[in-house]
């Protein structure tokens, strides 16, 4: 039985506390600590896929899908003419399809950000309630506040944030182009107010040597990363590269050959020479690397032993809340849809429209900053 627990995050100004869909007992995806949707057998599968394909056509629709939902969802996404991406692309690929309707499978801020930049579009959703605590732990009432105490401050937030709070931004940054964007801001001689994750802006922070306020949110997935499993797991398997999400906490950045964003991770397994790979992000990730790399060995890096307190055992339980049924169901019925006010989507579209051009003019200092990410990987 699910019993809403709160769930805490503290932020410059107080701790936030926050409806947690979870379960009594271990809190684990196993055991449905969010709405996840029923396990389908093969038979209601092959059902739900052929409805999909034929409604998609039928609505001159399209899947624009994360890596880390579900793999019937990503293949389904790939087979029919749609995307399986990080957040640029999948920004970048919904503003840029010819289709008329974009189904986002993914969390709310990813359908917002489609919405954000392409308003023409309908936008739609498989659950409405799949979040991040990233955003849910950025009120914007509390981010006014912060921003108007530091007008001096240029302000970057993160995509995983509230098309308010994005509205109320200088820069939306991705894992992929966050290093490169705060780079030039601190050339450029600009201090920064940075929301909302602590991790990859104290991450950035120590890379750029940029003057960076930190908001103080966490992604609960990449947070549960344990040091001290981690290092066990690596002198077992002493030949395996580390690959780290930088919304991991340091220790756990410390410890990583590579450290990027999803897109990045996926093309240092399939270009690197190393056979084995520990990975340290949402296991969604492992379906697209497996299909990329299919002779290569992954290994989830730890969430859980000795100096545990497993949350999500790397499987974030928002993505976790997109289906082939919930999917079928935004477009037999329309159910799911994205609205924006207008005064708040055009503020936000500024900051995602100067961060897309931006890597799109920045590309040799975007490929640098990703090197930048990468360690001692050896490159085949
Ligand atoms: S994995 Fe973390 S950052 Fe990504 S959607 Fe889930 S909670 Fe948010």
């Amino acid at each position: 039985m699910i019993n809403p627990t709160l769930f805490s995050m503290n932020s410059p100004l107080k701790s936030y506390e926050f409806l947690l869909p979870t379960v009594s007992g271990p809190t684990c995806i196993a055991n449905a600590w969010a709405k996840i949707p029923t396990a389908l057998n093969h038979f209601e599968k092959s059902a739900y896929t052929e409805k999909v394909r034929a409604h998609l056509q039928q609505r001159d629709a399209v899947i624009v899908a994360h890596y880390y939902v579900d793999s019937d969802i990503q293949d389904l996404a790939l087979e029919t003419g749609g995307c399986v991406a990080d957040s640029l692309e999948m920004a970048r690929f919904g503003r840029d399809h010819p289709a008329q309707e974009l189904i986002v499978a993914g969390v709310r801020f990813m359908g917002e950000t489609a919405k954000i930049l392409s308003p023409q579009k309908r936008v739609y959703m498989p659950d409405l309630e799949a979040n991040c605590s990233l955003d849910l732990g950025c009120p914007i009432a509390d981010f006014n506040q912060l921003c108007e105490a530091h007008p001096e401050r240029t302000i970057v937030v993160y995509a995983n944030t509230s098309a308010a709070v994005k509205a109320r931004a200088d820069w939306m940054v991705t894992s992929s182009c966050a290093l490169a964007i705060v780079h030039q801001l601190h050339q450029e001689g600009k201090k920064i107010l940075w929301a909302p994750d602590r991790h990859l802006g104290r991450y950035i922070q120590d890379q750029t040597g940029a003057d960076m306020l930190l908001w103080d949110g966490a992604c609960i997935v990449h947070d549960e990363f344990k040091a001290l499993e981690l290092d066990a797991l690596r002198k077992k398997h002493p030949f395996a590269q580390v690959l780290a999400h930088p919304e991991s906490p340091a220790d756990i950045v410390a410890l990583a050959d590579m450290v990027g964003s999803t897109a990045a991770m996926i093309k240092t397994v399939t270009q690197s020479s190393a056979k084995e790979f520990i990975i340290a992000t949402d296991q969604g990730i492992l379906h697209q690397m497996r299909q990329l790399a299919p002779n290569k060995v992954f290994i989830p890096a730890p969430t859980s032993g000795q100096s545990a307190t497993c949350k999500s055992c790397a499987n974030c339980p928002w993505m976790a809340m997109n289906g082939l049924a919930n999917i079928c169901n935004c477009l037999e019925n329309q159910s799911g849809e994205i609205f924006i006010e207008e005064s708040i989507r055009s503020k936000a579209h500024f900051c995602i429209d100067r961060m897309l051009t931006f890597t799109q003019n920045h590309s040799e200092l975007l490929a640098q900053t990703q090197h930048g990410f990468v360690k001692n990987i050896g490159a085949a």
